[in-house]
């Protein structure tokens, strides 16, 4: 047998989330937003979750905290299936799992002062002694760089996107979560902040010994932080690798079209003509077979009659193609 000399040792499974089917009903329809969904986070890493809005991303997101509940499959984290939990077993694992959303400004309430804000999970979470709570809420706002004796008293409107951005990460961080499900955290802010968001949450996730699952419709970004990416497709998973080899080398042809429509820093420089234009088919209907198969270059009967499943084309990369780039 080989023995195996990479430095990389197999790292704990932390979340491990497994054939997942999460749908809504809408008018006597049914959406299928998530369609048997399986990934794996291992402690201390960050994988990103990226596809075209409407693709099922935060519905995934929502389905692990049990936020949405799913139809079928597991969501196991550290080693307990949150899906089978209800009441008080449920609130204390979703302690140790936090979510920060999109619009920071929107997710504080306008009428309460940020210490009070940040101290809430505490104070849900029944932490009791006030000189307790206000010590983890003066650390965590130390933490994301906020200084609490002039922030604490404050209303967010007081306060710009990045701002309260980071107030939205401290109040994840208050109750020492281990992982952490950022759901496209800087697609509201302006160019200008997101770096230092991304450049805060690396900070926060190494301070912490975090493990997140960061999810963007932005490549680019998602490429900047994550150690591993997952491309979503109309409820499905298309290809899962570690980053710099998938962007290297794409195996599924969704994933090589996200890529060349990254904008280039060079205005010159075109995005490919073959970037799929358009909207994705309706996940009310979606097509049979192949989901991305009505808008793939490379679609053929097979593409219609089977699904592709999700399989290893190359050392931790895994595509659910039948005509993989390679
Ligand atoms: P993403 O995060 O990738 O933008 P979502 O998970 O928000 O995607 O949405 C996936 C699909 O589910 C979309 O078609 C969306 O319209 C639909 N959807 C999301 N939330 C609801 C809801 N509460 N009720 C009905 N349909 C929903």
């Amino acid at each position: 047998m080989m023995h195996d000399t990479r430095k990389s040792i197999r790292r704990e499974t932390l979340l491990r989330v497994d054939n997942l089917v999460v749908e809504y009903s809408i008018a006597g329809n049914t959406v299928h937003a998530v369609s048997g969904v399986s990934l794996e986070v291992a402690r201390g890493e960050t994988l990103g979750l990226v596809g075209e809005s409407g693709c099922g991303k935060s519905t995934l997101g929502r389905a692990i905290l049990q936020l949405r509940r799913p139809v079928s499959g597991e969501v196991v984290f550290d080693g307990h299936d949150l899906v089978a939990m209800n009441g008080d077993t449920l609130r204390r694992m979703r302690r140790r799992v936090q979510l920060i959303f999109q619009d920071p400004i929107a997710s504080l309430n306008p009428r309460r002062r940020i210490g009070d804000i940040v101290a809430e999970p505490l104070v849900i979470a029944g932490v009791k002694d006030r000189a307790e709570r206000e010590r983890r809420v003066h650390e965590v706002l130390s933490a994301v760089g906020l200084d609490p004796g002039l922030v604490a008293g404050r209303l967010p409107h007081e306060f710009s996107g990045g701002q309260c951005q980071r107030i939205c990460i401290a109040r994840a961080l208050v109750l020492d979560p281990e992982f952490i499900i950022c759901d496209e955290p800087v697609s509201a802010l302006d160019v200008s902040i997101r770096a230092q968001i991304l450049n805060l949450l690396e900070e926060m996730k190494a301070r912490y010994g975090l493990t997140l699952l960061f999810i963007a419709h932005d490549l680019a970004v998602v490429k900047a932080v994550s150690d591993r990416v997952a491309v979503m497709y109309l409820g499905r998973l298309c290809e899962v690798g570690p980053s710099e080899q998938l962007f290297a080398r794409p195996a599924h042809p969704y994933t090589a079209l996200l890529i060349e429509a990254i904008p280039q820093p060079d205005p010159d420089v075109r995005p490919s003509e073959s970037v799929p234009i358009g909207e994705p088919p309706s996940p009310i209907s979606p097509p049979s077979g192949c989901r991305f198969r009505t808008r793939c270059p490379k679609a053929d009967r097979r593409c219609i009659d089977e699904m592709p499943e999700l399989v290893p084309i190359a050392p931790g990369q895994l595509v659910a193609c039948h005509h993989p780039n390679f």
